[in-house]
């Protein structure tokens, strides 16, 4: 409800931050790697246009083609902010999740996928009919690097092959070699997709000069509204691969043969798997996002938020019962996304209290990322466990950890409240 919501200063425009209904204090909305609060600026770009949507590649009509004008041209200010190269292509989805998912269902017959047992769920998991390798964690940039190559040594050189990899971690906020990990696929013939989800709300993401083939993002972490999502690069793969999804739109040609069935011919372009109706303004809203991102400049925003973050370090390790969690080492780069427990606390009973006492969303869990938290917890990243919140014992070795995010727009008074409470 907008009327609940108090404007604060981001980007020269404002972002919405809800308030507590009813109550006094300000709601420190710190949980951006889960979804990030929409930008004013995306919020009025939608509403300028909402009034007037339409069908898009379906009308003759006037509102049918401003919409089919603002979606292709979402489509160039994507593919612009992504710096893709001739010839990307930039598919419209629901999320990550589903761009990912599309590009599993796009890979060649007996491709090998590599991928870090460290990724979240919605990298590890879509290659069901692949042959999938997983790769163990790594504990530096470095040994990243050394993993995958020593992995695509030994895999059939002729065949196709596909690494996925994130480029932030949603536990840590460490940042991954991607460059080098990309140099290293590419050196024994494999392809590389990055999951860009927490990468791309706080760095720049340059397709071309990271050289990867695909990168996917989600626009609710992006500060945009929630179902929509994007699968850009190579067209090869997309190209040659059935529809993801079968309908209208897909399809350029159907027609009934003469023995009863039918014949499709299907598009080549991005829309070969955008079948039905898109999702105009969740595309246009990432668009907009895109566009406030770049016009803000990504110099000041990763200045402003590394201050936050060691704003947020500084204060944890004030506190001797707190641990960190790090793949890389403490003294990582990182986003604006830090997990951690408290020693004899229940990492979910912590997480409820910040919100109970001090108004302060974060998550506690297991981070869709199972393997990882559990080798960060130093428990076993084999065991299946329960997801959600396990219950520690006070004095007890956490089962799961606490999550503490932010980005554009987040006060500093957000993350010294935190700091405080947690002390
Ligand atoms: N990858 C990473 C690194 C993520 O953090 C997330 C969301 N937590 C996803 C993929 C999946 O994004 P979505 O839920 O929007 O599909």
């Amino acid at each position: 409800d907008a009327s609940v919501c108090t404007p604060l200063p981001v980007l020269g425009r404002d972002v919405l931050v809800p308030l507590v209904t009813g109550g006094e204090v300000t709601y420190a909305a710190l949980d951006y790697a889960a979804s990030a609060p929409a930008l004013q600026r995306v919020w009025d770009d939608v509403a300028a246009y909402a009034p007037y949507y339409g069908s898009v590649h379906r009308g003759a009509g006037y509102l049918s083609q401003l919409s089919t004008d603002l979606f292709e041209n979402s489509r160039a200010t994507v593919a612009e902010f992504l710096g893709c190269r001739e010839g990307d292509q930039v598919v419209f989805t629901r999320s990550t999740t589903d761009s990912l998912n599309l590009l599993a269902a796009a890979v060649p017959a007996g491709c090998q996928v590599f991928v870090f047992e460290t990724e979240h769920h919605a990298s590890l998991l879509p290659w069901r009919d692949a042959e999938v390798t997983y790769l163990n964690a790594p504990r530096t940039p470095q040994q990243a690097i050394e993993t995958l190559e020593r992995a695509l040594a030994d895999r059939d050189p002729y065949g196709p092959a596909l690494v996925c990899v994130t480029g932030a971690s949603n536990v840590t906020g460490e940042l991954w070699p991607v460059k080098e990990l990309a140099a290293a696929a590419h050196a024994h013939g494999a392809r590389i997709v990055l999951d860009a989800a927490q990468l791309a709300p706080h760095h720049p993401v340059d397709i071309a000069e990271s050289d990867v083939d695909w990168v996917a993002f989600s626009g609710h972490k992006l500060y945009a509204p929630f179902g929509s999502g994007v699968l850009a690069g190579r067209s090869d793969w997309l190209t040659e691969a059935e529809p993801y999804l079968a309908g209208g739109g897909a399809s350029r040609k159907v027609a009934r043969r003469t023995d009863g069935g039918v014949d499709v011919e299907w598009h080549t372009t991005a829309a070969r798997h955008e079948a039905g109706s898109p999702n105009v303004i969740g595309v246009y809203a990432i668009a907009s996002a895109c566009k406030a991102l770049t016009e803000a400049g990504f110099d000041s925003l990763v200045e402003r938020e590394q201050s936050l973050v060691t704003k947020v370090r500084e204060g944890l390790a004030e506190v001797d019962e707190v641990k960190v969690l790090s793949l890389f080492g403490d003294d990582a780069p990182r986003v604006g996304v830090i997990s951690f427990v408290v020693e004899g606390w229940n990492s979910s009973h912590f997480a409820a209290a910040l919100s109970a006492e001090y108004g302060i969303g974060v998550r506690d869990g297991l981070f869709c990322a199972h393997p990882l938290v559990r080798t960060l917890l130093g428990s076993d990243p084999q065991d299946p466990g329960e997801c959600g919140a396990p219950e520690a014992e006070p004095g007890e070795r956490s089962l799961n950890a606490i999550r503490v995010s932010f980005g554009a727009g987040t006060p500093d008074e957000h993350v010294e409240r935190f700091v405080r409470a947690v002390k």
